[in-house]
Protein backbone atom coordinates (compact mmCIF):
# COMPACT_ATOMS: atom_id res chain seq x y z
CA UNK A 1 0.00 0.00 0.00
CA UNK A 2 0.88 3.56 -0.50
CA UNK A 3 0.79 6.23 1.84
CA UNK A 4 1.23 9.83 2.94
CA UNK A 5 3.86 9.28 5.73
CA UNK A 6 4.54 6.09 7.22
CA UNK A 7 6.17 6.17 11.10
CA UNK A 8 7.90 2.71 11.49
CA UNK A 9 9.93 3.42 15.07
CA UNK A 10 12.22 0.84 13.53
CA UNK A 11 13.36 3.86 11.18
CA UNK A 12 12.53 7.66 10.76
CA UNK A 13 9.13 8.48 9.49
CA UNK A 14 9.29 8.30 5.91
CA UNK A 15 7.20 10.71 3.30
CA UNK A 16 5.23 9.07 0.34
CA UNK A 17 5.79 5.44 1.71
CA UNK A 18 5.35 2.20 0.50
CA UNK A 19 4.16 -1.19 2.75
CA UNK A 20 4.75 -4.35 1.53
CA UNK A 21 2.16 -7.05 3.16
CA UNK A 22 2.03 -10.44 2.66
CA UNK A 23 0.31 -13.55 4.44
CA UNK A 24 -0.37 -11.10 7.13
CA UNK A 25 3.31 -10.09 7.90
CA UNK A 26 5.42 -6.73 6.55
CA UNK A 27 7.12 -8.13 3.79
CA UNK A 28 8.91 -4.21 3.27
CA UNK A 29 8.60 -0.76 4.38
CA UNK A 30 10.43 2.38 2.55
CA UNK A 31 9.69 5.21 -0.02
CA UNK A 32 7.25 4.82 -2.72
CA UNK A 33 9.56 5.58 -5.76
CA UNK A 34 11.94 2.65 -4.23
CA UNK A 35 9.71 0.03 -3.66
CA UNK A 36 6.30 0.20 -6.25
CA UNK A 37 8.36 -1.99 -8.56
CA UNK A 38 8.85 -4.66 -6.20
CA UNK A 39 5.24 -4.76 -4.61
CA UNK A 40 3.16 -6.74 -6.38
CA UNK A 41 -0.29 -5.91 -8.05
CA UNK A 42 -1.89 -2.85 -7.89
CA UNK A 43 -1.58 -1.02 -4.32
CA UNK A 44 -4.17 0.64 -1.97
CA UNK A 45 -3.54 3.92 -1.78
CA UNK A 46 -4.64 5.36 1.69
CA UNK A 47 -3.45 9.13 0.39
CA UNK A 48 -3.48 11.76 3.13
CA UNK A 49 -3.03 9.57 6.18
CA UNK A 50 -0.32 8.16 8.60
CA UNK A 51 0.37 5.00 9.16
CA UNK A 52 1.76 3.58 12.56
CA UNK A 53 2.23 0.31 14.38
CA UNK A 54 -0.66 -0.38 16.29
CA UNK A 55 -0.72 -0.02 19.71
CA UNK A 56 -0.04 -2.67 22.73
CA UNK A 57 -2.16 -1.97 26.03
CA UNK A 58 0.59 -3.16 28.42
CA UNK A 59 -2.47 -3.04 31.43
CA UNK A 60 -6.17 -2.98 31.29
CA UNK A 61 -9.53 -4.39 33.04
CA UNK A 62 -11.88 -4.53 30.44
CA UNK A 63 -14.49 -6.44 32.44
CA UNK A 64 -14.81 -2.88 34.29
CA UNK A 65 -15.58 -0.91 31.16
CA UNK A 66 -19.25 -0.66 32.22
CA UNK A 67 -18.62 0.52 35.50
CA UNK A 68 -17.37 3.64 34.33
CA UNK A 69 -20.66 5.95 35.42
CA UNK A 70 -20.10 4.23 38.94
CA UNK A 71 -17.13 6.06 39.60
CA UNK A 72 -17.31 9.29 37.90
CA UNK A 73 -17.56 10.55 40.87
CA UNK A 74 -13.45 11.23 41.98
CA UNK A 75 -12.82 8.95 45.44
CA UNK A 76 -12.26 10.50 48.81
CA UNK A 77 -9.54 8.25 49.14
CA UNK A 78 -8.19 5.23 48.12
CA UNK A 79 -9.94 3.17 50.59
CA UNK A 80 -13.21 4.95 49.27
CA UNK A 81 -12.43 4.01 45.85
CA UNK A 82 -11.75 -0.36 46.85
CA UNK A 83 -14.93 0.15 48.78
CA UNK A 84 -16.65 1.35 45.69
CA UNK A 85 -14.75 -1.71 43.69
CA UNK A 86 -15.85 -4.03 45.71
CA UNK A 87 -20.34 -2.76 45.83
CA UNK A 88 -19.60 -2.90 41.85
CA UNK A 89 -18.14 -6.40 41.52
CA UNK A 90 -21.06 -7.41 44.14
CA UNK A 91 -23.83 -6.20 41.99
CA UNK A 92 -22.43 -7.63 38.30
CA UNK A 93 -22.92 -11.11 36.52
CA UNK A 94 -20.24 -12.84 34.72
CA UNK A 95 -22.79 -12.20 31.85
CA UNK A 96 -22.53 -8.23 32.70
CA UNK A 97 -18.51 -8.51 32.55
CA UNK A 98 -18.60 -10.58 29.54
CA UNK A 99 -20.27 -7.45 28.03
CA UNK A 100 -18.02 -5.19 29.64
CA UNK A 101 -15.23 -6.91 27.69
CA UNK A 102 -16.89 -6.89 24.56
CA UNK A 103 -17.54 -3.05 24.87
CA UNK A 104 -14.29 -2.38 25.73
CA UNK A 105 -11.91 -4.32 22.96
CA UNK A 106 -14.06 -2.53 20.45
CA UNK A 107 -13.14 0.48 21.97
CA UNK A 108 -9.51 -0.59 22.18
CA UNK A 109 -9.75 -1.49 18.55
CA UNK A 110 -10.98 1.84 17.95
CA UNK A 111 -8.09 3.64 19.36
CA UNK A 112 -5.40 1.51 17.09
CA UNK A 113 -4.90 -0.96 19.86
CA UNK A 114 -3.56 -4.41 18.28
CA UNK A 115 -3.04 -6.46 21.66
CA UNK A 116 -3.99 -5.52 25.16
CA UNK A 117 -2.69 -7.20 28.25
CA UNK A 118 -5.91 -7.71 30.32
CA UNK A 119 -6.59 -8.64 34.15
CA UNK A 120 -9.52 -10.86 34.24
CA UNK A 121 -11.17 -12.11 37.65
CA UNK A 122 -12.38 -15.30 36.58
CA UNK A 123 -10.82 -18.12 34.21
CA UNK A 124 -14.09 -18.38 32.67
CA UNK A 125 -13.69 -15.16 30.84
CA UNK A 126 -10.40 -16.62 29.68
CA UNK A 127 -11.60 -19.41 28.16
CA UNK A 128 -12.62 -17.95 25.21
CA UNK A 129 -11.53 -14.91 22.70
CA UNK A 130 -14.78 -14.95 20.71
CA UNK A 131 -15.92 -11.74 23.34
CA UNK A 132 -12.84 -9.89 22.60
CA UNK A 133 -12.14 -10.78 18.92
CA UNK A 134 -9.88 -9.99 16.70
CA UNK A 135 -8.25 -7.94 19.43
CA UNK A 136 -5.63 -10.22 20.79
CA UNK A 137 -5.35 -10.26 24.51
CA UNK A 138 -3.03 -11.56 27.07
CA UNK A 139 -5.54 -12.58 29.91
CA UNK A 140 -3.71 -12.56 33.19
CA UNK A 141 -6.37 -14.16 35.70
CA UNK A 142 -6.21 -12.03 39.03
CA UNK A 143 -5.88 -13.56 42.89
CA UNK A 144 -7.13 -11.57 45.30
CA UNK A 145 -7.36 -12.48 49.14
CA UNK A 146 -5.58 -9.80 51.80
CA UNK A 147 -5.18 -12.32 54.26
CA UNK A 148 -4.13 -15.73 55.01
CA UNK A 149 -7.11 -18.51 56.01
CA UNK A 150 -10.29 -20.24 53.91
CA UNK A 151 -10.01 -17.12 51.30
CA UNK A 152 -6.22 -17.94 50.52
CA UNK A 153 -7.20 -21.33 50.24
CA UNK A 154 -9.74 -20.94 47.99
CA UNK A 155 -7.50 -18.55 45.49
CA UNK A 156 -4.65 -21.43 45.81
CA UNK A 157 -7.13 -23.89 44.93
CA UNK A 158 -8.76 -21.81 41.71
CA UNK A 159 -5.02 -21.09 40.68
CA UNK A 160 -4.30 -25.12 40.77
CA UNK A 161 -7.72 -25.88 38.94
CA UNK A 162 -6.79 -22.96 36.25
CA UNK A 163 -3.42 -24.82 35.50
CA UNK A 164 -4.56 -26.37 32.23
CA UNK A 165 -5.71 -22.95 31.13
CA UNK A 166 -2.09 -22.34 32.28
CA UNK A 167 -0.07 -24.20 30.64
CA UNK A 168 -2.12 -24.11 27.22
CA UNK A 169 -1.89 -20.41 27.24
CA UNK A 170 -5.14 -19.70 27.02
CA UNK A 171 -4.33 -17.58 30.29
CA UNK A 172 -1.05 -16.23 29.73
CA UNK A 173 -0.22 -15.20 33.11
CA UNK A 174 -0.88 -14.55 37.06
CA UNK A 175 -2.02 -11.35 38.86
CA UNK A 176 -1.51 -11.34 42.66
CA UNK A 177 -3.66 -8.07 42.95
CA UNK A 178 -1.20 -6.45 44.86
CA UNK A 179 0.85 -6.48 47.84
CA UNK A 180 -2.05 -5.52 50.40
CA UNK A 181 -4.91 -7.20 48.48
CA UNK A 182 -2.96 -10.52 47.99
CA UNK A 183 -1.66 -12.63 51.06
CA UNK A 184 2.67 -13.22 50.91
CA UNK A 185 1.48 -16.97 50.76
CA UNK A 186 -0.69 -16.38 47.53
CA UNK A 187 2.04 -13.91 46.19
CA UNK A 188 4.74 -16.34 46.98
CA UNK A 189 2.32 -19.36 44.88
CA UNK A 190 1.96 -17.07 41.69
CA UNK A 191 5.58 -16.51 41.25
CA UNK A 192 6.90 -19.98 42.05
CA UNK A 193 4.01 -21.30 39.44
CA UNK A 194 4.63 -18.45 37.11
CA UNK A 195 8.65 -19.45 37.03
CA UNK A 196 8.18 -23.01 36.81
CA UNK A 197 5.80 -22.31 33.98
CA UNK A 198 7.90 -19.67 32.51
CA UNK A 199 4.35 -17.30 32.47
CA UNK A 200 4.18 -13.59 33.25
CA UNK A 201 2.92 -12.22 36.11
CA UNK A 202 1.20 -8.55 36.46
CA UNK A 203 0.37 -6.78 39.72
CA UNK A 204 -0.43 -3.34 41.47
CA UNK A 205 2.20 -1.86 43.50
CA UNK A 206 3.31 1.21 45.08
CA UNK A 207 0.03 2.70 43.44
CA UNK A 208 -1.04 5.41 46.32
CA UNK A 209 0.11 7.16 49.10
CA UNK A 210 -1.64 4.88 51.38
CA UNK A 211 0.06 1.66 50.16
CA UNK A 212 2.99 3.29 50.25
CA UNK A 213 2.33 4.24 53.85
CA UNK A 214 1.15 1.38 54.95
CA UNK A 215 4.37 -0.47 54.04
CA UNK A 216 6.91 1.29 55.07
CA UNK A 217 5.46 3.14 57.98
CA UNK A 218 2.60 0.48 59.83
CA UNK A 219 0.40 3.33 59.31
CA UNK A 220 -2.65 5.60 57.28
CA UNK A 221 -5.76 4.81 55.99
CA UNK A 222 -5.37 1.56 54.02
CA UNK A 223 -3.20 0.10 57.38
CA UNK A 224 -5.97 0.83 59.49
CA UNK A 225 -8.85 -0.20 56.74
CA UNK A 226 -7.01 -3.62 56.50
CA UNK A 227 -6.18 -3.78 60.49
CA UNK A 228 -9.90 -3.61 60.94
CA UNK A 229 -10.51 -6.79 58.61
CA UNK A 230 -8.11 -8.88 60.18
CA UNK A 231 -5.09 -8.37 58.02
CA UNK A 232 -2.17 -9.57 59.96
CA UNK A 233 -0.25 -6.56 59.47
CA UNK A 234 2.98 -7.92 60.74
CA UNK A 235 4.42 -7.47 57.19
CA UNK A 236 4.23 -3.18 57.29
CA UNK A 237 7.20 -1.27 58.59
CA UNK A 238 9.87 -0.67 57.30
CA UNK A 239 10.40 -2.34 54.25
CA UNK A 240 8.36 -0.40 50.62
CA UNK A 241 5.76 -2.50 48.66
CA UNK A 242 8.08 -3.06 46.16
CA UNK A 243 10.65 -4.54 47.88
CA UNK A 244 8.20 -6.47 49.63
CA UNK A 245 7.23 -8.07 46.38
CA UNK A 246 11.30 -8.97 46.05
CA UNK A 247 11.21 -10.40 49.05
CA UNK A 248 8.26 -12.71 47.98
CA UNK A 249 10.38 -13.58 44.56
CA UNK A 250 7.74 -11.94 42.58
CA UNK A 251 9.84 -9.62 40.76
CA UNK A 252 11.76 -10.88 37.48
CA UNK A 253 12.14 -10.12 33.66
CA UNK A 254 8.50 -11.87 33.50
CA UNK A 255 6.90 -9.41 35.61
CA UNK A 256 4.37 -6.20 34.72
CA UNK A 257 4.24 -3.68 37.65
CA UNK A 258 0.70 -1.16 37.56
CA UNK A 259 1.23 1.88 38.83
CA UNK A 260 4.60 1.98 41.32
CA UNK A 261 4.23 5.85 41.52
CA UNK A 262 5.52 5.26 44.94
CA UNK A 263 9.35 4.33 44.98
CA UNK A 264 12.31 5.27 46.86
CA UNK A 265 15.94 4.65 45.21
CA UNK A 266 15.98 1.33 46.46
CA UNK A 267 13.11 0.67 44.66
CA UNK A 268 14.17 1.43 41.29
CA UNK A 269 17.64 -0.36 41.85
CA UNK A 270 15.26 -3.79 42.56
CA UNK A 271 13.30 -3.33 40.03
CA UNK A 272 16.36 -2.76 37.57
CA UNK A 273 17.76 -5.37 38.56
CA UNK A 274 14.94 -7.85 38.00
CA UNK A 275 14.58 -6.86 35.04
CA UNK A 276 10.55 -5.95 35.76
CA UNK A 277 8.79 -3.57 33.23
CA UNK A 278 6.63 -0.73 34.54
CA UNK A 279 3.18 0.45 33.29
CA UNK A 280 1.84 3.66 33.58
CA UNK A 281 -1.95 4.74 33.05
CA UNK A 282 -1.70 8.49 32.54
CA UNK A 283 -5.35 8.91 32.78
CA UNK A 284 -5.80 6.70 35.93
CA UNK A 285 -2.94 8.34 37.56
CA UNK A 286 -4.74 12.05 37.36
CA UNK A 287 -8.39 10.88 38.29
CA UNK A 288 -6.51 9.35 41.54
CA UNK A 289 -4.09 12.04 41.81
CA UNK A 290 -1.43 10.15 42.62
CA UNK A 291 2.29 10.96 43.91
CA UNK A 292 4.22 12.31 40.67
CA UNK A 293 4.71 9.18 38.44
CA UNK A 294 8.74 9.07 38.80
CA UNK A 295 9.28 8.68 35.34
CA UNK A 296 12.97 10.25 35.12
CA UNK A 297 14.10 7.85 38.13
CA UNK A 298 12.91 4.97 36.46
CA UNK A 299 14.14 5.39 33.07
CA UNK A 300 17.73 6.82 34.68
CA UNK A 301 17.84 3.35 36.49
CA UNK A 302 17.03 1.72 33.20
CA UNK A 303 13.47 0.28 34.25
CA UNK A 304 11.17 -0.11 30.92
CA UNK A 305 8.13 2.30 31.33
CA UNK A 306 5.08 1.27 28.63
CA UNK A 307 1.63 3.02 28.93
CA UNK A 308 -1.57 1.03 30.15
CA UNK A 309 -5.23 2.54 30.02
CA UNK A 310 -6.08 0.56 33.19
CA UNK A 311 -9.89 0.73 33.47
CA UNK A 312 -13.56 3.02 33.31
CA UNK A 313 -13.23 2.47 37.34
CA UNK A 314 -10.26 5.17 37.53
CA UNK A 315 -10.20 7.30 34.71
CA UNK A 316 -13.95 8.66 34.09
CA UNK A 317 -13.92 11.41 36.19
CA UNK A 318 -14.24 14.08 33.44
CA UNK A 319 -15.54 12.89 29.84
CA UNK A 320 -18.97 12.72 29.03
CA UNK A 321 -18.67 9.83 27.29
CA UNK A 322 -15.89 7.75 28.82
CA UNK A 323 -13.73 5.73 26.41
CA UNK A 324 -10.54 3.37 26.82
CA UNK A 325 -8.23 4.95 24.53
CA UNK A 326 -4.70 4.66 24.15
CA UNK A 327 -4.13 8.26 22.07
CA UNK A 328 -5.90 9.52 25.35
CA UNK A 329 -2.89 7.80 27.26
CA UNK A 330 -0.61 9.14 25.18
CA UNK A 331 -2.09 12.63 24.95
CA UNK A 332 -2.22 12.39 29.23
CA UNK A 333 1.03 11.54 29.17
CA UNK A 334 2.35 14.96 26.96
CA UNK A 335 0.45 16.90 29.58
CA UNK A 336 2.19 15.52 32.66
CA UNK A 337 5.79 15.39 30.82
CA UNK A 338 5.73 18.55 28.77
CA UNK A 339 9.90 18.17 28.29
CA UNK A 340 9.42 14.16 26.84
CA UNK A 341 9.70 13.73 23.20
CA UNK A 342 6.50 12.58 21.44
CA UNK A 343 8.25 9.83 19.80
CA UNK A 344 9.25 8.29 23.18
CA UNK A 345 5.96 8.76 24.27
CA UNK A 346 4.82 6.62 21.07
CA UNK A 347 7.79 3.82 21.80
CA UNK A 348 6.10 3.76 25.53
CA UNK A 349 2.89 1.93 23.80
CA UNK A 350 4.84 0.25 20.90
CA UNK A 351 7.88 -0.89 21.22
CA UNK A 352 8.78 -0.52 24.67
CA UNK A 353 5.97 -3.20 25.53
CA UNK A 354 6.60 -5.62 21.82
CA UNK A 355 10.09 -5.97 23.54
CA UNK A 356 8.94 -6.55 27.73
CA UNK A 357 6.01 -8.84 26.09
CA UNK A 358 8.69 -11.24 23.73
CA UNK A 359 7.56 -9.61 20.97
CA UNK A 360 10.33 -7.56 20.08
CA UNK A 361 10.46 -7.27 16.26
CA UNK A 362 7.54 -8.81 15.93
CA UNK A 363 4.93 -5.76 17.55
CA UNK A 364 4.85 -2.65 17.53
CA UNK A 365 6.96 -1.60 14.68
CA UNK A 366 6.38 -1.39 11.33
CA UNK A 367 9.59 -3.53 9.93
CA UNK A 368 9.90 -6.89 7.55
CA UNK A 369 9.05 -10.06 9.51
CA UNK A 370 6.71 -8.20 11.76
CA UNK A 371 3.13 -8.82 11.92
CA UNK A 372 1.20 -6.64 10.12
CA UNK A 373 -0.75 -4.68 12.65
CA UNK A 374 -0.91 -1.44 11.28
CA UNK A 375 -3.31 1.78 12.46
CA UNK A 376 -4.07 5.11 9.87
CA UNK A 377 -4.93 8.33 10.84
CA UNK A 378 -5.78 11.50 9.55
CA UNK A 379 -2.59 13.18 8.08
CA UNK A 380 -1.38 16.16 5.80
CA UNK A 381 1.98 17.20 7.68
CA UNK A 382 5.68 16.64 6.63
CA UNK A 383 7.42 13.70 8.38
CA UNK A 384 9.13 15.54 11.08
CA UNK A 385 5.46 15.99 12.25
CA UNK A 386 4.28 12.59 12.49
CA UNK A 387 5.23 11.86 16.38
CA UNK A 388 3.47 15.26 17.35
CA UNK A 389 0.28 14.36 14.46
CA UNK A 390 -0.06 10.96 16.63
CA UNK A 391 0.10 12.34 20.40
CA UNK A 392 -2.60 14.98 19.24
CA UNK A 393 -4.76 12.52 17.39
CA UNK A 394 -8.52 12.26 18.77
CA UNK A 395 -10.89 9.49 18.07
CA UNK A 396 -11.24 6.47 16.02
CA UNK A 397 -8.45 5.43 13.81
CA UNK A 398 -9.40 6.20 10.68
CA UNK A 399 -8.29 2.48 9.43
CA UNK A 400 -7.12 -0.61 11.31
CA UNK A 401 -5.28 -3.68 9.79
CA UNK A 402 -5.20 -6.38 12.06
CA UNK A 403 -1.98 -9.56 10.58
CA UNK A 404 -2.90 -8.25 7.34
CA UNK A 405 -6.27 -7.72 7.17
CA UNK A 406 -8.46 -4.88 7.29
CA UNK A 407 -11.37 -4.86 10.32
CA UNK A 408 -14.70 -2.46 10.83
CA UNK A 409 -13.78 -0.10 13.43
ZN1 LIG B 1 -5.24 -2.13 37.14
Amino acid sequence: MRVRCAAPLAAPPIENAAVWIAEGRIRAVGPWPELKDAVPGKPEDLGEALLLPAFLNAHCHLEYTDFADRFRERPRGFVDWIERMIAAKRARSLEDARRARRRGARMLLQSGVARALDIVTDAALAETDSDTSPLRVASFLECLAPSPGEREKAELARIDKAAPLLQTGRIAGLSPHAPYSAAPGLIRRCAQLAAALGLPLSIHAAESREEWEMFARAEGPLYQWLQARGRPMDDCGGATPIRRLAELGALGPRTWIAHANCLDEGDVGLLARSGATVVHCPRSHAYFGHPPFPLEKLRCGGVPVCLGTDSLAGTAAEEAFPKLDLFAELAACAREFPGLGKEEIVRMATVEPARAGGWAGQAGELRPGAVADLAAIPFRGAPAEAFEAIVAHRGPVLRMMLQGEWIDV
